[in-house]
Order: C-alpha cells, then sequence, then structure tokens
C-alpha cells in the first residue's frame, strides 16, 4: 500500500486526490491523506464574494457533496497545520509535533494575498480577501461600515467592491495602473466594464497606490493616498495580487523562484516531492515565460496531472495559458485568454465593437496567441482552444471576429470541442 500524502485541500489538492484514486474509487488500496490548515471540506474561493455581499452560505460554495472524502477513503486533517518537510526521511511534522510518512508527498498550498506594505495594515478594519473566514469577517466588517476602499482593481478587487456596494456601502476603487482588470484586459474593454461598475454606483481612482491607512484610537478612519488625497472609509479590502505559499518548499530546501519550481511531470527538485496550483511558477503556453501560475483553471489541471504521476501514470504537462477568465461585472460577461495587447513588431490586433460588446483577436504568425472579449463571450472555449493548440487561423479572422467559427474551420484544432460545449468543463467548473 502506498501511502500518498496532499498539503492543502482548494482546487489543486482536490483534484490530485481524485487522480489518485482514479477509476478504482474505495477499493484502490492506496493510503491518500488531505491535510489542511483551513478547517472546512473543499470550497470555491471564486465564489466568496457571494459571502460578503450576503447572497451565499458555505454550502452554496461546497465543492463536493456531503460524506465525499469518506466514499473515496480520503483520510483528512482539516484544520491541521503542515510546519516543515523533512524530504531526506520522506516526512512531514505538523504544528502539534506529530510526524506524517509519505512515499508520495504533494504541495498545494496554494497563494496568500500581497501585502499592501503601508503604514496601517494591520489596522482592524483592513482585510484581504483569500478564504471563507476573511469572507465571513469582511461581511461582519461591513454591517458597521458605510463606505469602503478597495485597492486594487484586479479579479478579486473588483469582485469584492461590486459585493460591498450590494450591501450598499460607497465603494472607492483604488488603481495603480491606468485600467481596470489590466491583466484580463485592454484599455478599450476594460472601460466597457468600468462603465457597468460605475452605473453601479463604484467609483475609481486610477494611478493611485495607499501611502497609509489612517487609524484613530484604533479605528480605521479611512486611506491617505500616494498623492495625498485623503478617503475616509470604516473598510478597507486589500487586492493587490498573491504570492505563492512557498515557505514549507524553501525551508525543506527545494528549488523555488517566485514559486515552486517543477518539472513536465510536476516533480520538485525533491524525490517523491509534487507540487502544483497556486504555490507553483508554470511556463505560458503563448509566451513561454514563467509565472506564477494563480488559476483556478490551472490549480485543476495541474493538480490532476500531478496526482497521476505520483501514482505512476506518466502525465506531462506542457504548460498553461496563464492568462485564462470569464467572469461577469455588472452584468457584463468577460473572457480574455493568452495576450490582451500586442508585444511589439510581428503581431496583429483586429478587434470590432458594436452594440456594448468588444472583441478582439491577436495574431502572431497566422496563429491566435490572445482574444478578449467583452459583452459577448460566446465561443470562448474555442477561442482558448485555437491558442492552447497552437492552431493556424490565417484567412479566418472574419470569422474569429464575428464569433461565427465552429469545428470544421479548424477540423483537427478544435476535434474535441465539436458539438461540445462553448467553455471548456474547467472553466465552467470553476464558478459551480
Ligand atoms: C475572491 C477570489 C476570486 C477569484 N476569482 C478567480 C477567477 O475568477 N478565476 C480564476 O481563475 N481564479 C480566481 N481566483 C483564484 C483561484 O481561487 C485560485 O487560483 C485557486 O483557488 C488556487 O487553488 P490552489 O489549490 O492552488 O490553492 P488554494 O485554493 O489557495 O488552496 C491551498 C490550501 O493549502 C492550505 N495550506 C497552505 N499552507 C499550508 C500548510 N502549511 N499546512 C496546511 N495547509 C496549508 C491553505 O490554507 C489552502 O487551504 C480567485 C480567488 C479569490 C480569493
Amino acid at each position: 500500500m502506498r501511502r500518498f500524502l496532499i498539503i492543502g485541500n482548494g482546487a489543486a489538492g482536490l483534484a490530485a486526490a481524485e487522480a489518485i484514486r482514479g477509476d478504482a474509487g474505495r477499493a484502490g488500496g492506496d493510503d491518500i491523506t488531505i491535510v489542511s490548515d483551513e478547517p472546512h471540506p473543499a470550497y470555491s474561493r471564486c465564489l466568496i464574494p457571494g459571502v460578503v455581499a450576503g447572497e451565499l452560505g458555505f454550502e452554496a460554495l461546497s465543492l463536493r457533496p456531503p460524506g465525499f472524502y469518506g466514499s473515496l477513503g480520503f483520510k483528512t486533517l482539516f484544520g491541521r497545520r503542515v510546519t516543515g518537510i523533512d524530504s531526506a526521511r520522506h516526512r512531514v511534522i505538523l504544528e502539534n509535533g506529530t510526524g506524517l510518512e509519505y512515499d508520495a508527498l504533494l504541495l498545494a498550498t496554494g497563494a496568500r494575498p500581497a501585502p499592501a506594505g503601508v503604514p496601517g495594515s494591520e489596522s482592524p478594519g483592513v482585510f484581504s480577501l483569500r478564504t471563507y473566514e476573511d469572507a465571513t469577517r469582511i461581511a461582519a466588517a461591513a454591517e458597521e461600515a458605510s463606505s469602503a476602499v478597495v485597492v486594487g482593481g484586479g479579479l478579486v478587487g473588483l469582485k469584492a467592491a461590486v459585493a460591498l456596494r450590494k450591501r450598499g456601502l460607497k465603494v472607492t476603487v483604488v488603481v495603480k495602473s491606468p485600467w481596470i482588470l489590466s491583466k484580463q484586459l485592454d484599455r478599450w474593454g476594460a472601460v466597457l466594464v468600468q462603465e457597468a461598475l460605475a452605473a453601479l454606483g463604484i467609483g475609481f481612482i486610477f494611478g493611485q497606490n495607499p501611502a497609509e491607512f489612517a487609524q484613530k484610537r484604533g479605528r480605521l478612519m479611512g486611506v491617505r493616498l500616494e498623492d495625498g488625497a485623503r478617503l475616509a472609509a470604516g473598510l478597507v479590502i486589500v487586492g493587490k495580487g498573491v504570492v505563492p505559499e512557498v515557505r514549507l518548499a524553501r525551508e525543506a530546501g527545494i528549488n523555488v523562484a517566485a514559486g515552486v519550481l517543477v518539472d513536465r511531470h510536476l516533480r520538485t527538485s525533491a524525490p517523491g516531492v509534487y507540487a502544483a496550483g497556486d504555490c507553483c511558477e508554470v511556463s505560458d503556453l503563448v509566451t513561454g515565460e514563467r509565472s506564477p501560475s494563480a488559476l483556478w483553471t490551472l490549480a485543476v489541471e495541474q493538480g490532476r496531472l500531478a496526482g497521476l504521476n505520483m501514482a505512476g501514470r506518466a502525465a506531462p504537462y506542457e504548460g498553461g495559458l496563464t492568462r485564462l477568465n470569464t467572469v461577469e461585472f455588472g452584468g457584463i460577461p468577460v473572457a480574455s485568454a493568452g495576450l490582451v495587447t500586442a508585444r511589439g513588431n510581428g503581431f496583429q490586433e483586429l478587434s470590432r465593437s458594436a452594440r456594448g460588446a468588444y472583441r478582439k483577436i491577436i495574431l502572431k504568425d497566422g496563429r491566435l496567441v490572445g482574444a478578449v472579449l467583452v459583452g459577448d463571450i460566446s465561443r470562448a472555449g474555442v477561442y482558448a482552444a485555437l491558442i492552447r493548440r497552437r492552431a493556424v487561423v490565417e484567412g479566418l479572422e472574419p470569422e474569429l471576429l464575428s464569433a461565427r467559427m465552429g469545428a470544421n474551420h479548424f477540423p483537427g484544432a478544435l476535434a474535441a470541442l465539436a458539438g461540445g460545449p462553448a467553455v471548456p468543463q474547467a472553466l465552467e467548473k470553476m464558478e459551480s
């Protein structure tokens, strides 16, 4: 009987446990243990803004039905923290000093919110949004506050802003970049989303970072910006991106850059130790550059492949689209994949906007390398598949811009999608 140990019960850890168990179900015989310092069964992080808004309870976030872990024979140690890895002895140490031995170990430790790094960051009333507990604390604080500042115009910041606005707070989003969602959208797409959010009553300040979270007698008063402007706020949410959680790996002597470094089989530099999800650094399929993973879809894919590799079923990971998303803001659906702006010479950008919808494609050497869709995201999964498969799209630009393309245009690249859903399964799972 082999002993598999997984640290982290998020998207990556869960996908790995299921892949290790495979088709054998409970009869598989292997010992699979999942340790997580969060006390809950797995839940969707992407949906926790719904808890902030007061719209969702924990059950609505749950990724698997009650009794799931037992039904697959998984041992769970929830609410328990791993404090060290002795990779030479194939052993991890828990906070209470207990040792757990493994034949194969997965680091699926995720990421933590990047700190604002300014005075007052520890003030009561200043939050980040990463866990269910964060969401419940913010929801409680929102009961007492009438105005909020959200620092950061990325996915998490904007989802938080919408949630607080739904609770009736006055919300201002402070963004350093020239436009919101700068990783997901170009300037024109971002303007459409910003207008929709402004219509909900959300205010924006661009080109600024906070300089201080001001407090008086232990109470948050507001935010002072770099240019000296002051915003009153009883609540602040910092959404300045995430930092891969690599402490355990680094202290165990495992090779780490911005995230844990893995090879094509998601193996780290320590024998028998694998890594997947937000804690990792991966190669982007379009640019070839290494960057932290930081996406739900990638965490699921890497977790599944890591699990297969741990179980001895060689499954190479070819890298992922580190920019891939579908999301909705203020009733406007948004999807993007690959590059969102051209990167110098040799790229071709084509766009079309009509009736509040915006669609842009980016090509290089006759292949699709990026797509931005706002307002109408039909066929989003097809664009992502074409980018992933490096399909030649030359001559089909009009079809791509009008979303009239189908499997018949790309018989090889789209075979798997023919007749299937417009958005691949992993994208759908993120929100369900
Ligand atoms: C509000 C919000 C909205 C998001 N929206 C989107 C979106 O629209 N699209 C998208 O693609 N992604 C989105 N994401 C990001 C997405 O949720 C993550 O990419 C994904 O959850 C990563 O999964 P993971 O399994 O790698 O890590 P995690 O889900 O972070 O899980 C890691 C787990 O490991 C545990 N852990 C860490 N260290 C230890 C230790 N030492 N001992 C025990 N346990 C430990 C952690 O507590 C955690 O439970 C969003 C995230 C948030 C917070």
